[in-house]
Protein backbone atom coordinates (compact mmCIF):
# COMPACT_ATOMS: atom_id res chain seq x y z
CA UNK A 1 0.00 0.00 0.00
CA UNK A 2 2.71 2.49 0.62
CA UNK A 3 4.41 1.73 -2.44
CA UNK A 4 1.37 2.31 -3.91
CA UNK A 5 1.24 5.60 -2.73
CA UNK A 6 4.77 6.49 -3.34
CA UNK A 7 4.13 5.57 -7.04
CA UNK A 8 1.30 7.98 -7.48
CA UNK A 9 2.95 10.74 -5.73
CA UNK A 10 5.25 10.38 -8.26
CA UNK A 11 2.96 10.00 -11.08
CA UNK A 12 1.14 12.99 -10.31
CA UNK A 13 4.40 14.89 -9.75
CA UNK A 14 5.57 14.16 -13.47
CA UNK A 15 2.29 15.00 -14.47
CA UNK A 16 2.62 18.75 -12.73
CA UNK A 17 6.00 18.83 -14.15
CA UNK A 18 5.49 18.68 -18.00
CA UNK A 19 3.37 17.21 -20.70
CA UNK A 20 4.73 13.84 -22.40
CA UNK A 21 3.73 11.98 -25.43
CA UNK A 22 3.51 8.38 -25.67
CA UNK A 23 7.32 7.78 -26.06
CA UNK A 24 8.24 9.72 -22.93
CA UNK A 25 10.07 12.96 -24.96
CA UNK A 26 8.61 16.31 -23.21
CA UNK A 27 7.08 19.09 -24.85
CA UNK A 28 5.60 22.13 -25.08
CA UNK A 29 3.30 23.63 -27.89
CA UNK A 30 2.92 27.55 -28.14
CA UNK A 31 2.91 30.40 -30.96
CA UNK A 32 6.32 30.55 -32.53
CA UNK A 33 8.09 33.89 -31.25
CA UNK A 34 9.84 34.35 -34.63
CA UNK A 35 6.60 33.91 -36.74
CA UNK A 36 3.42 32.96 -34.61
CA UNK A 37 3.29 29.84 -36.68
CA UNK A 38 2.53 26.99 -34.15
CA UNK A 39 5.02 24.63 -33.28
CA UNK A 40 5.80 22.08 -30.38
CA UNK A 41 8.97 22.12 -28.52
CA UNK A 42 10.80 18.82 -27.78
CA UNK A 43 13.61 18.25 -24.95
CA UNK A 44 14.96 15.73 -23.23
CA UNK A 45 17.10 15.70 -20.26
CA UNK A 46 17.63 19.15 -19.98
CA UNK A 47 18.03 19.98 -23.60
CA UNK A 48 15.84 20.90 -26.61
CA UNK A 49 15.85 17.97 -28.95
CA UNK A 50 13.24 18.80 -31.83
CA UNK A 51 11.38 22.03 -32.89
CA UNK A 52 8.63 20.62 -34.84
CA UNK A 53 5.98 22.97 -36.81
CA UNK A 54 2.51 21.62 -36.69
CA UNK A 55 -0.46 22.30 -38.50
CA UNK A 56 -2.75 23.73 -35.03
CA UNK A 57 -1.96 23.82 -31.43
CA UNK A 58 -4.16 21.61 -29.62
CA UNK A 59 -6.29 24.04 -28.06
CA UNK A 60 -6.64 26.54 -31.64
CA UNK A 61 -7.84 29.43 -29.74
CA UNK A 62 -4.85 29.39 -27.33
CA UNK A 63 -3.00 33.03 -27.71
CA UNK A 64 0.06 31.19 -25.91
CA UNK A 65 3.69 32.65 -27.24
CA UNK A 66 6.59 30.18 -26.81
CA UNK A 67 10.34 32.05 -26.76
CA UNK A 68 13.67 31.43 -25.22
CA UNK A 69 13.97 32.08 -21.90
CA UNK A 70 15.01 35.95 -21.11
CA UNK A 71 18.63 36.72 -19.88
CA UNK A 72 19.33 39.40 -17.88
CA UNK A 73 22.86 41.10 -17.49
CA UNK A 74 21.92 43.68 -14.75
CA UNK A 75 19.93 42.69 -11.82
CA UNK A 76 21.15 44.44 -8.82
CA UNK A 77 18.48 42.74 -6.23
CA UNK A 78 15.28 41.83 -6.18
CA UNK A 79 12.03 40.84 -3.60
CA UNK A 80 14.30 43.34 -0.85
CA UNK A 81 17.78 41.36 -1.63
CA UNK A 82 20.98 43.00 -2.68
CA UNK A 83 23.51 41.59 -4.11
CA UNK A 84 25.92 44.38 -2.59
CA UNK A 85 24.23 44.20 1.18
CA UNK A 86 22.23 47.50 0.89
CA UNK A 87 19.18 45.21 1.83
CA UNK A 88 21.31 43.47 5.01
CA UNK A 89 23.33 40.83 4.10
CA UNK A 90 23.58 38.84 1.03
CA UNK A 91 22.31 34.75 1.96
CA UNK A 92 22.00 31.96 -0.24
CA UNK A 93 18.73 31.44 0.78
CA UNK A 94 18.51 35.68 -0.66
CA UNK A 95 20.05 34.53 -4.17
CA UNK A 96 17.61 31.55 -4.29
CA UNK A 97 14.85 34.17 -3.67
CA UNK A 98 15.92 36.85 -6.33
CA UNK A 99 16.41 33.21 -9.13
CA UNK A 100 12.86 31.66 -7.96
CA UNK A 101 10.83 35.13 -8.04
CA UNK A 102 12.61 35.95 -11.93
CA UNK A 103 11.63 32.39 -13.08
CA UNK A 104 8.36 33.20 -12.68
CA UNK A 105 8.42 36.45 -14.31
CA UNK A 106 10.36 34.67 -17.54
CA UNK A 107 13.70 35.71 -16.67
CA UNK A 108 15.65 32.36 -16.79
CA UNK A 109 19.25 33.23 -16.76
CA UNK A 110 21.24 36.49 -15.15
CA UNK A 111 23.67 38.00 -14.37
CA UNK A 112 23.92 39.37 -10.18
CA UNK A 113 24.94 42.64 -10.79
CA UNK A 114 27.49 44.25 -7.94
CA UNK A 115 27.45 47.83 -8.02
CA UNK A 116 30.33 50.49 -5.95
CA UNK A 117 30.72 49.13 -2.38
CA UNK A 118 33.43 48.11 0.01
CA UNK A 119 35.90 46.02 -1.46
CA UNK A 120 35.22 43.66 1.17
CA UNK A 121 31.65 43.11 0.91
CA UNK A 122 32.37 42.74 -2.70
CA UNK A 123 34.75 39.70 -1.75
CA UNK A 124 32.48 37.99 0.92
CA UNK A 125 29.72 38.53 -1.88
CA UNK A 126 31.18 37.39 -5.46
CA UNK A 127 32.37 34.21 -2.84
CA UNK A 128 28.83 33.54 -1.69
CA UNK A 129 27.61 33.91 -5.52
CA UNK A 130 30.30 31.71 -6.78
CA UNK A 131 29.42 29.18 -3.99
CA UNK A 132 25.38 29.66 -4.59
CA UNK A 133 25.50 29.31 -8.42
CA UNK A 134 27.11 25.73 -8.49
CA UNK A 135 23.60 24.85 -6.51
CA UNK A 136 21.63 21.97 -8.88
CA UNK A 137 18.26 23.65 -7.75
CA UNK A 138 19.32 26.94 -9.39
CA UNK A 139 20.00 25.01 -12.88
CA UNK A 140 22.66 27.08 -13.96
CA UNK A 141 20.26 30.50 -13.74
CA UNK A 142 23.46 32.61 -12.95
CA UNK A 143 25.93 32.12 -15.86
CA UNK A 144 27.86 34.66 -14.08
CA UNK A 145 28.53 37.87 -12.59
CA UNK A 146 28.48 41.63 -13.11
CA UNK A 147 30.84 44.70 -11.76
CA UNK A 148 29.64 48.17 -12.30
CA UNK A 149 31.83 50.07 -10.39
CA UNK A 150 33.54 51.39 -8.19
CA UNK A 151 36.06 52.66 -11.03
CA UNK A 152 33.61 55.11 -12.41
CA UNK A 153 33.14 59.09 -12.30
CA UNK A 154 33.20 60.47 -9.19
CA UNK A 155 31.30 63.57 -10.74
CA UNK A 156 27.10 64.04 -9.27
CA UNK A 157 24.72 62.87 -12.25
CA UNK A 158 27.28 60.77 -14.38
CA UNK A 159 28.23 58.59 -10.72
CA UNK A 160 24.29 58.25 -10.33
CA UNK A 161 23.37 56.50 -6.80
CA UNK A 162 26.45 55.15 -6.42
CA UNK A 163 27.98 55.90 -3.29
CA UNK A 164 30.84 58.68 -3.78
CA UNK A 165 33.08 57.23 -1.07
CA UNK A 166 33.51 53.73 -2.89
CA UNK A 167 34.13 55.19 -6.11
CA UNK A 168 37.77 54.84 -7.11
CA UNK A 169 40.26 54.18 -10.02
CA UNK A 170 41.04 51.23 -11.52
CA UNK A 171 43.26 48.92 -10.02
CA UNK A 172 43.92 45.55 -11.52
CA UNK A 173 45.26 43.77 -8.77
CA UNK A 174 42.66 44.76 -6.21
CA UNK A 175 40.01 43.47 -8.99
CA UNK A 176 42.18 40.39 -9.49
CA UNK A 177 40.90 39.85 -5.64
CA UNK A 178 37.52 40.02 -6.39
CA UNK A 179 37.96 37.96 -9.63
CA UNK A 180 39.45 35.09 -7.83
CA UNK A 181 37.12 35.63 -4.94
CA UNK A 182 34.30 35.43 -7.65
CA UNK A 183 35.93 31.96 -9.18
CA UNK A 184 36.34 33.82 -12.30
CA UNK A 185 33.05 34.22 -12.93
CA UNK A 186 32.83 37.72 -13.62
CA UNK A 187 31.79 38.15 -17.08
CA UNK A 188 30.88 41.97 -17.20
CA UNK A 189 32.49 45.10 -16.18
CA UNK A 190 31.92 48.36 -16.51
CA UNK A 191 33.73 51.75 -15.97
CA UNK A 192 34.32 54.92 -16.72
CA UNK A 193 36.89 55.44 -19.72
CA UNK A 194 38.12 58.51 -18.80
CA UNK A 195 39.11 58.10 -15.07
CA UNK A 196 43.05 57.60 -14.61
CA UNK A 197 44.04 53.73 -15.26
CA UNK A 198 41.13 53.05 -17.45
CA UNK A 199 42.25 51.94 -20.78
CA UNK A 200 44.88 49.94 -19.66
CA UNK A 201 42.42 48.33 -17.13
CA UNK A 202 40.25 47.54 -20.42
CA UNK A 203 42.94 45.96 -22.22
CA UNK A 204 43.27 43.56 -19.51
CA UNK A 205 40.20 42.49 -19.52
CA UNK A 206 40.59 40.94 -23.01
CA UNK A 207 42.80 38.39 -21.57
CA UNK A 208 40.36 37.49 -18.97
CA UNK A 209 37.39 37.49 -21.80
CA UNK A 210 35.54 39.40 -19.41
CA UNK A 211 32.92 42.05 -21.39
CA UNK A 212 33.74 45.59 -20.80
CA UNK A 213 31.14 48.00 -20.22
CA UNK A 214 30.91 51.92 -20.38
CA UNK A 215 28.88 52.98 -17.30
CA UNK A 216 28.23 56.24 -15.33
CA UNK A 217 30.78 58.50 -17.22
CA UNK A 218 31.25 61.39 -19.18
CA UNK A 219 33.96 60.09 -21.59
CA UNK A 220 34.51 62.47 -24.73
CA UNK A 221 34.47 61.30 -28.30
CA UNK A 222 38.25 60.78 -28.35
CA UNK A 223 38.39 58.51 -24.68
CA UNK A 224 35.18 56.54 -25.66
CA UNK A 225 36.46 55.57 -29.34
CA UNK A 226 39.91 54.45 -27.80
CA UNK A 227 38.53 52.13 -25.56
CA UNK A 228 36.20 50.50 -27.82
CA UNK A 229 39.75 50.38 -30.26
CA UNK A 230 40.94 48.24 -26.48
CA UNK A 231 38.16 46.06 -26.53
CA UNK A 232 35.10 47.81 -25.02
CA UNK A 233 31.63 46.95 -26.45
CA UNK A 234 28.68 47.82 -24.53
CA UNK A 235 27.61 50.99 -23.59
CA UNK A 236 25.77 50.36 -20.39
CA UNK A 237 22.13 51.41 -19.77
CA UNK A 238 22.25 54.18 -22.69
CA UNK A 239 20.92 57.58 -21.63
CA UNK A 240 21.42 56.85 -17.70
CA UNK A 241 24.22 57.41 -15.53
CA UNK A 242 24.37 60.96 -17.22
CA UNK A 243 24.00 64.14 -15.67
CA UNK A 244 20.70 65.89 -16.23
CA UNK A 245 22.57 68.92 -17.79
CA UNK A 246 25.11 67.68 -20.77
CA UNK A 247 27.13 70.05 -23.74
CA UNK A 248 24.57 69.31 -26.85
CA UNK A 249 27.91 68.54 -29.15
CA UNK A 250 30.69 66.78 -26.51
CA UNK A 251 28.72 64.20 -24.28
CA UNK A 252 28.94 60.53 -24.06
CA UNK A 253 25.33 59.73 -26.26
CA UNK A 254 26.74 60.68 -29.46
CA UNK A 255 29.84 58.41 -29.87
CA UNK A 256 28.43 55.77 -28.57
CA UNK A 257 25.33 55.54 -30.69
CA UNK A 258 27.43 56.42 -33.22
CA UNK A 259 30.07 53.84 -33.58
CA UNK A 260 28.58 50.46 -35.06
CA UNK A 261 31.09 48.47 -32.84
CA UNK A 262 29.26 49.10 -29.71
CA UNK A 263 26.38 47.44 -28.33
CA UNK A 264 23.96 49.26 -26.10
CA UNK A 265 22.34 48.53 -23.41
CA UNK A 266 19.18 49.42 -22.88
CA UNK A 267 16.59 50.40 -19.32
CA UNK A 268 13.30 49.64 -20.86
CA UNK A 269 11.03 49.67 -17.58
CA UNK A 270 8.93 53.08 -18.89
CA UNK A 271 10.58 55.16 -16.59
CA UNK A 272 14.74 55.57 -17.17
CA UNK A 273 13.78 56.43 -20.76
CA UNK A 274 10.97 57.75 -23.09
CA UNK A 275 9.71 56.02 -25.87
CA UNK A 276 11.01 58.47 -28.18
CA UNK A 277 14.71 57.73 -26.31
CA UNK A 278 14.04 54.25 -27.04
CA UNK A 279 12.95 54.55 -30.82
CA UNK A 280 15.77 56.78 -31.28
CA UNK A 281 18.53 54.09 -29.79
CA UNK A 282 16.97 51.43 -31.54
CA UNK A 283 17.37 52.91 -35.29
CA UNK A 284 20.51 53.96 -34.68
CA UNK A 285 21.55 50.21 -33.36
CA UNK A 286 19.13 48.08 -34.53
CA UNK A 287 17.83 44.52 -32.89
CA UNK A 288 21.43 43.23 -33.49
CA UNK A 289 23.29 45.52 -31.13
CA UNK A 290 20.82 46.13 -28.06
CA UNK A 291 20.64 44.36 -25.28
CA UNK A 292 17.50 45.12 -22.81
CA UNK A 293 18.06 45.00 -19.25
CA UNK A 294 16.07 45.21 -16.19
CA UNK A 295 18.60 46.86 -13.84
CA UNK A 296 16.56 45.90 -11.21
CA UNK A 297 17.01 47.61 -7.60
CA UNK A 298 16.80 45.43 -4.27
CA UNK A 299 13.30 47.03 -4.35
CA UNK A 300 12.13 45.50 -7.44
CA UNK A 301 9.05 43.51 -7.12
CA UNK A 302 7.87 46.16 -3.65
CA UNK A 303 5.03 48.18 -2.97
CA UNK A 304 5.49 52.26 -3.60
CA UNK A 305 7.12 53.97 -0.17
CA UNK A 306 10.14 54.97 1.72
CA UNK A 307 12.90 52.29 2.01
CA UNK A 308 16.16 52.98 4.38
CA UNK A 309 18.70 50.78 3.48
CA UNK A 310 21.38 49.19 5.19
CA UNK A 311 23.96 51.90 4.30
CA UNK A 312 21.65 54.51 5.42
CA UNK A 313 20.20 55.84 2.28
CA UNK A 314 16.75 56.92 1.88
CA UNK A 315 15.14 55.61 -1.27
CA UNK A 316 11.78 56.04 -2.71
CA UNK A 317 9.33 53.76 -4.88
CA UNK A 318 6.85 56.17 -6.16
CA UNK A 319 3.22 55.22 -6.87
CA UNK A 320 4.62 55.16 -10.90
CA UNK A 321 7.22 52.30 -9.91
CA UNK A 322 10.44 54.84 -10.02
CA UNK A 323 12.96 54.10 -7.48
CA UNK A 324 14.50 57.46 -6.68
CA UNK A 325 17.08 58.74 -4.54
CA UNK A 326 15.73 62.13 -3.41
CA UNK A 327 18.92 63.25 -2.04
CA UNK A 328 20.34 63.92 -5.36
CA UNK A 329 17.06 63.33 -7.54
CA UNK A 330 18.65 60.70 -9.79
CA UNK A 331 17.19 57.43 -10.11
CA UNK A 332 18.73 54.38 -8.47
CA UNK A 333 17.63 51.35 -10.47
CA UNK A 334 14.67 49.74 -11.91
CA UNK A 335 11.38 48.30 -9.60
CA UNK A 336 10.53 46.66 -13.05
CA UNK A 337 11.61 43.26 -14.08
CA UNK A 338 13.23 42.51 -17.98
CA UNK A 339 9.95 41.22 -18.87
CA UNK A 340 8.27 44.54 -19.06
CA UNK A 341 11.21 45.53 -21.61
CA UNK A 342 9.24 43.07 -24.23
CA UNK A 343 6.46 45.46 -24.44
CA UNK A 344 7.84 48.97 -23.93
CA UNK A 345 10.10 48.23 -26.59
CA UNK A 346 7.77 46.98 -29.30
CA UNK A 347 5.30 49.93 -28.52
CA UNK A 348 8.15 52.42 -28.72
CA UNK A 349 10.09 50.92 -31.70
CA UNK A 350 7.31 49.22 -33.59
CA UNK A 351 9.13 46.58 -33.59
CA UNK A 352 8.34 42.52 -33.95
CA UNK A 353 8.19 39.90 -31.14
CA UNK A 354 10.58 38.31 -32.57
CA UNK A 355 13.26 41.27 -32.47
CA UNK A 356 11.91 42.07 -28.81
CA UNK A 357 12.92 38.53 -27.51
CA UNK A 358 16.01 38.94 -29.65
CA UNK A 359 17.24 42.32 -27.67
CA UNK A 360 15.77 40.27 -24.42
CA UNK A 361 17.82 36.96 -24.65
CA UNK A 362 19.74 35.86 -27.92
CA UNK A 363 21.79 38.71 -28.07
CA UNK A 364 22.46 38.28 -24.58
CA UNK A 365 23.66 34.78 -25.01
CA UNK A 366 26.11 36.14 -27.86
CA UNK A 367 27.76 38.88 -26.31
CA UNK A 368 28.74 36.71 -23.25
CA UNK A 369 29.40 33.66 -25.27
CA UNK A 370 26.38 31.61 -23.54
CA UNK A 371 26.29 29.39 -26.07
CA UNK A 372 24.01 27.02 -24.92
CA UNK A 373 21.22 29.42 -24.37
CA UNK A 374 19.54 32.04 -26.03
CA UNK A 375 17.40 30.58 -28.95
CA UNK A 376 14.42 27.89 -29.39
CA UNK A 377 16.79 24.98 -31.46
CA UNK A 378 17.96 21.54 -30.93
CA UNK A 379 21.02 21.15 -28.41
CA UNK A 380 20.36 23.91 -26.80
CA UNK A 381 19.48 24.09 -23.08
CA UNK A 382 15.29 23.81 -22.86
CA UNK A 383 15.03 27.28 -21.22
CA UNK A 384 11.92 27.79 -22.44
CA UNK A 385 9.27 30.33 -21.55
CA UNK A 386 4.94 30.46 -22.51
CA UNK A 387 3.84 33.83 -22.16
CA UNK A 388 1.05 36.04 -23.62
CA UNK A 389 1.12 39.54 -25.44
CA UNK A 390 -1.97 41.62 -25.09
CA UNK A 391 -1.66 45.82 -24.93
CA UNK A 392 2.17 45.20 -24.92
CA UNK A 393 1.96 42.95 -21.86
CA UNK A 394 4.10 40.08 -21.43
CA UNK A 395 2.37 37.59 -19.08
CA UNK A 396 4.28 34.52 -18.55
CA UNK A 397 2.60 31.33 -17.68
CA UNK A 398 5.04 28.89 -17.94
CA UNK A 399 9.01 28.95 -17.52
CA UNK A 400 10.74 25.49 -17.94
CA UNK A 401 14.48 25.80 -16.89
CA UNK A 402 16.49 23.23 -18.02
CA UNK A 403 14.31 20.87 -18.82
CA UNK A 404 12.90 21.67 -15.54
CA UNK A 405 8.90 23.28 -15.27
CA UNK A 406 9.82 25.93 -12.23
CA UNK A 407 6.83 27.97 -12.63
CA UNK A 408 3.60 26.83 -14.19
CA UNK A 409 0.45 28.89 -14.06
CA UNK A 410 -1.44 27.18 -17.00
CA UNK A 411 -2.60 24.47 -14.38
ZN1 LIG B 1 24.24 52.04 -13.40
Amino acid sequence: MRLIKYLAAVFVIGVLHSCSDRTGVNYVEGLSYLDNSPVRIEYENGKITNVVNIRRLSDPNSKIYVAPGLIDNQVNGFMGVSFVDTGGELTDEGIRLVTTSLWERGITSYFPTLTTNDHQIFLKNFALLAETRKDPSLLGSIPGFHLEGPYISPVDGFRGAHPLRYVRDPDWDEFMELYEAAEGNILQVSLAPEVPGAMEFIERCRDIDAVVGLAHHNGTMEEITEAIDKGARLAIHLGNGLANTINRHNNPLWPQLADDRMMVGMICDGIHLRPEQIKVFYRAKGPDRIVITSDASSLGGLPPGYYLNAIGDTLEITPEGAIVYPAQQVLAGSAQDQSVGVGNVMRATGCSLAEAIQMTSTNAAQLYSLEDRGELISGKRADIILFTMEDYKMDVKKTIVAGETVYNALE
